[in-house]
């Protein structure tokens, strides 16, 4: 087996690159999450949430921070313009940077009560921003401000930005997290965290059926994960899901077979694939940013 890799599967063995092996970018985060690759520009964006700090790393630049107070941002992603839109726990909302660096609202409420501290993020095709809504920002001060619960559940979200309609598609997780669409977008593929705080709680994938782009149904089991829990996890351009989990980048198949994992020394909460050919993955785990070229490509659109 190579070294840093473990192979469940043969079909695991075409996304290892020769000789290639895991890199530690940079390090000195408390909680690294949320990395989002920028293509103009070649480079990396992620949090550092219990420092309230938005760091950038780029091969050119290396490691600096960005941002300092960010508002606890934790999950990132990229709009259809390329905008970043970042889930921020100390505003308790899910903003957008604009082309200018000023950041907007897109929304912070739900039928006038406080939304719990937004997670992570994705855009589908269409524009719609789907969000998680967990209570890790207002549960203590570490990553935000203490705070209660005023929906009293955790949600997960659809955000059409044009219109500011707000609609609830999941209502029946423990601690929602991260998310990510299959390619054609007839899936979801959302995680729960729950095992975070609870030891008995959830440490999963579910995967829904999306209708109409815009509802979801079934919402069966897609993965359990162990050791540790799937925190944010994405899709790559056949189909196959990559997920944060304790040991390392776990792979699995459409149909849930865990095939393979890039294993990584701390517990991962996020990845994301960047780099000009998108076969590259930065991964936020724990304290530190690290990287590896995989032969696969990131689905993430622009
Ligand atoms: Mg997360």
């Amino acid at each position: 087996m190579p070294e840093g890799y473990v192979v469940n599967d043969k079909r695991f063995e075409k996304f290892i690159v020769p000789g290639e092996k895991l890199k530690k970018l940079w390090t000195g985060a408390v909680w690294a999450e949320g990395p989002v690759y920028f293509a103009d520009g070649d480079y990396v964006l992620w949090s550092d949430i219990p420092n309230d700090r938005l760091m950038r790393w780029s091969a050119k630049d290396g490691a600096k921070v960005f941002m300092k107070p960010c508002g606890y941002m934790n999950g990132h992603t990229l709009d259809r313009e390329g905008r970043l839109v970042s889930c921020e726990h100390g505003n308790r909302r899910v903003s957008r940077m604009e082309k200018d660096g000023s950041v907007i609202t897109l929304v912070d409420r739900y039928k006038g009560k406080r939304l719990n501290s937004p997670n992570d993020a994705v855009v589908k095709s269409d524009g719609t921003v789907w969000f998680t809504d967990p209570p890790y920002g207002i549960l203590s001060d570490r990553e935000g401000h203490k705070s209660d619960s005023e929906l009293g559940k955790n949600y997960v979200f659809r955000l059409d930005p044009r219109s500011g309609d707000l609609r609830i598609v999941a209502d029946d997780f423990d601690k929602p997290n991260g998310l990510a669409f299959s390619p054609d977008e007839k899936r979801l593929y959302i995680a729960d965290t729950g095992a975070s705080h609870t030891k008995d709680g959830p440490h999963h994938i579910r995967v829904f059926d999306v209708a109409n782009g815009e509802k979801l149904s079934g919402g069966r089991m897609f993965a359990d994960i162990n050791p540790g829990f799937a925190d944010g996890l994405r899709v790559d351009s056949d189909g196959n899901v990559w997920t944060s989990a304790g040991d390392g980048i776990h792979v699995f198949t459409p149909q849930s077979e865990l095939i393979g994992k890039v294993l990584v020394p701390e517990p991962q909460a996020n990845l994301v694939f960047g780099g000009p050919k998108k076969d590259t993955l930065y991964i936020t785990a724990t304290t530190s940013l690290y990287t590896i070229r995989v032969n696969a490509r990131g689905d993430q659109k622009p």
